[in-house]
């Protein structure tokens, strides 16, 4: 039945639904999910919204249709990323999500399909579950970020009663004892302004998951061990799983970029000697100001280091483009490649890849420790923070740039891990960490066992 796919020249019987967010960072995982659903027999419809809808192309295999997300063109522009996911969500959610019901109840009844089993979501669509009760589709959630992340916002309550929020500067290298490794500067929550606001959002997401028929979040068991137990321990959910990371589950290796991959990259890699190069990238969001532009390049420039440095378009703030200092080209001959976005699960796997300078998005962390890659941290917002102590201190993998960006500062961070003993030591638990992800991810593993759980789920469901 070519229409909704072949599954070893079996039927599909049943279709699952998905709904990722529309950022990189979050459809990346979404459909690497669904991907690996669509290998063990299930067709796949993929939910997007017009903002940062995703190719098609990328998939012929998937359905896509798309919902209204009502977000205002000069919000969309904005690139404001908390403004946007309200609009979708204030948007979705009007009229008692009439809209998103609309599409869904479409989309079941569509017979040319296998009958629906489940929506899969992204935990920050909140109009989600609602508009799936009102058709009788049951939810499935998946968390994008850690687990530690999910935790952290289940402790959101104590974090408050407890005196750890609101955050004050005083306090920001407190530890969180309940919550080692975290200090509060670690937490999320701190460059929300709103509190309350964030407070709403975090109950009706915890609701969202405890009213539904599972979890999946994109991590695996002997990651994150203690954060997974207390998660399971504490919701009231059938299951919680951790079948990641979840770009290594799946037979497929096609992107879902939003951006073109510039895959000259690769032939340039191929020209340098094993772990001799540092991959430079702050994910699909992250920008610096000019002055920071400037140390990042000149420090780059002055290690000597071959290096592989992702500038996109809206890398700098407040300019269109990024303009590199003079000199800066003829400084880096032969030696520096600067490209507006990479392959880069390809370019951690090559060998040519000995570190990896970070913003540490919960993705490039797990692509990063899955390929056994030594990190510069340099997180700015959200959860990298977190993503960021778990690197140094739990998993020791990476340590942290600190402090104001400064060139000499640049330079000494990247001789350290590229040259230094500690740097040895610290590729030395990389590589560790990278033989936990094959036993993971190998028959009988506990992340192939998490994801046939998850299929014979969706099947009783
Ligand atoms: N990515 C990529 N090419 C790049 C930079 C990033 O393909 O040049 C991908 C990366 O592999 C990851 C995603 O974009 O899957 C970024 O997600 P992450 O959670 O790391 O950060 P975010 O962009 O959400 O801040």
């Amino acid at each position: 039945e070519a229409r909704s796919g072949d599954a070893g020249g079996r039927p599909r019987r049943r279709r699952v639904l998905v709904f990722p967010l529309p950022f990189q960072g979050h459809i990346n995982p979404m459909l690497q999910l669904a991907d690996a659903l669509h290998d063990r027999g299930l067709a796949v419809t993929v939910l997007h919204t017009g903002f940062n809808a995703p190719d098609p192309a990328c998939r012929p295999e998937f359905q896509f249709v798309p919902v209204p997300d009502g977000v205002p063109g000069d919000v969309a522009a904005s690139g404001d990323v908390i403004g946007i996911l309200n609009a979708m969500n204030a948007a979705m959610e009007a009229e008692d999500s009439a809209a998103l019901r609309g599409v869904l109840a479409s989309v079941i009844d569509d017979e040319e399909q296998p009958p629906v089993a489940c929506i899969v979501f992204d935990s920050n669509l909140l109009a989600v579950p609602r508009a799936a009760a009102a058709v009788g589709v049951k939810t499935l959630v998946l968390r994008t970020a850690s687990a530690a992340c999910f935790r952290c916002f289940m402790a959101y309550p104590m974090l408050h009663q407890k005196g750890y929020l609101p955050p004050q500067e005083s306090k920001m290298y407190m530890p969180v004892k309940e919550l080692p490794p975290l200090r509060v500067k670690d937490l999320f929550f701190n460059s929300w302004t709103d509190q309350q606001k964030m407070s709403n959002l975090l109950t009706r997401g915890i609701e969202a998951v405890n009213n539904s028929s599972g979890l999946v979040i994109n991590t695996f068991d002997a990651l994150e061990p203690a954060e997974l137990e207390t998660i399971r321990e504490e919701l009231s959910v059938p299951m919680v799983l951790a079948p990641g990371p979840l770009h290594k589950l799946s037979s497929k290796s096609t992107g879902s970029g939003l951006l073109n991959e510039d895959y000259d990259c690769i032939k340039w890699l191929d020209k340098h000697p094993s772990k001799s190069v540092l991959y430079v990238s702050f994910g699909s969001l992250a920008s610096l100001d000019t002055n920071e532009f400037l140390e990042v390049a000149w420090g780059l420039a002055n290690s000597g280091h071959p290096f592989l440095w992702v500038v996109r378009q809206d890398s700098v703030r407040g300019l269109d483009g990024p303009s590199f200092p003079n000199g800066f080209e003829a400084a880096i001959e032969g030696r520096g490649k600067v490209i507006q976005w990479a392959p880069q699960q390809e370019v951690l796997a090559h060998g040519a890849v000995g570190g990896f300078w970070t913003h540490n998005g919960w993705n490039s962390t797990l692509e990063s420790i899955s390929e056994g890659v030594p990190m510069i941290c340099r997180p700015q917002f959200a959860d990298q923070m977190m993503n960021t102590r778990y690197v140094e201190k739990t998993w020791g993998v990476g340590f942290e740039l600190e402090g104001d960006l400064e060139r000499g500062k640049i330079e000494k961070a990247i001789r350290k891990l590229m040259e230094e003993r500690e740097g040895a030591q610290i590729r030395e638990r990389a590589k560790e960490l990278k033989k936990k992800v094959a036993d993971c991810l190998s028959t009988g593993g506990s992340s192939q066992i998490a994801i046939d759980q998850f299929v014979n789920h969706i099947l009783s469901l």
